[in-house]
């Protein structure tokens, strides 16, 4: 049977620590909570690690988070050798912050090459490093240091970076807002939630289930590193930290 478990980090990105008590343990030693803060692998963007601390102080270190057989259990998969919880313990939860602060940061520049480039997306891949964002852009006129200037201004405007959940229907009603080609947006009985960008949505308004800044100012430097032609109208854009190296 699947479980339910509550994905804290749908409604706060920034619970950097949380309560949890342990449901089940799958066959593969997978530990199910009833809530969790822990980000499980989706939409391009890698599940958490971290640890869960335990009455006694000691820790069950977390090498994954994933989705089991439905989107809304989520599993926790320990690093070799940990000890395992009890049913109906009660764990502390401790993502490892730096990693998941930076794949946020990454996440949301994603969202922003989205707006810079308004072209089918083919595939996306977020990255504590590097991102990359595939388009369906036959167009070979953006450089990465244009696309470079423009995202770095967009950052500086430091712009709210809100979600909101809408139904079936008002998504139906606007197409527009699915720019991803072959992957249909995140549902939830019913719902999809929408990343929002700017005052109702002046800037970006997409369906996805991740974790993003609260404003686009803590995205903080980057660049594009590359940009790949991958195939006659497909671009591969590579989003790094950091300023444009001079090289
Ligand atoms: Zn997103």
């Amino acid at each position: 049977m699947a479980y339910e478990t509550k994905a804290l980090f749908r409604d706060d990105a920034y619970l950097s620590t949380a309560e949890g008590v342990v449901v089940a343990i799958n066959e593969r030693g997978g530990i199910v909570l009833d809530q969790t803060n822990f980000y499980a692998t989706s939409g391009g963007q890698p599940g958490d690690i971290g640890h869960f601390e335990r009455a006694d102080g000691s820790a069950i270190q977390i090498a994954a988070t994933v989705t089991g057989e439905t989107k809304n259990e989520i599993i926790h998969i320990p690093g070799e050798g940990q000890a395992m919880p009890e049913i109906g313990e009660k764990l502390v939860l401790h993502v490892d912050w730096p990693r998941r602060y930076r794949l946020m940061r990454m996440h949301t520049a994603c969202h922003l090459l989205s707006v810079i480039c308004p072209f089918p997306i083919t595939g996306a891949a977020v990255g504590e490093e590097e991102s990359r964002v595939d388009f369906d852009l036959p167009d070979a006129s953006f450089t990465r240091e244009n696309v470079t200037e423009r995202l770095m201004e967009m950052i500086r405007e430091n712009t709210p970076v809100t979600t909101r959940w809408i139904s079936d229907e008002e998504l139906a009603a606007n197409p527009g807002l699915i720019k991803s080609k072959n992957v249909r947006p995140p549902m939830d009985s019913g719902r999809i939630r929408l990343v929002v960008i700017g005052e109702d949505g002046a800037v970006d308004s997409q369906p996805c289930g991740g974790t993003h800044v609260s404003e686009t100012q803590e995205v903080g430097e980057i660049h594009i590193g590359k940009i790949e032609k991958k195939g006659r109208e497909n671009r591969r854009f590579r989003i790094r930290f950091g300023s444009v190296p001079l090289f």
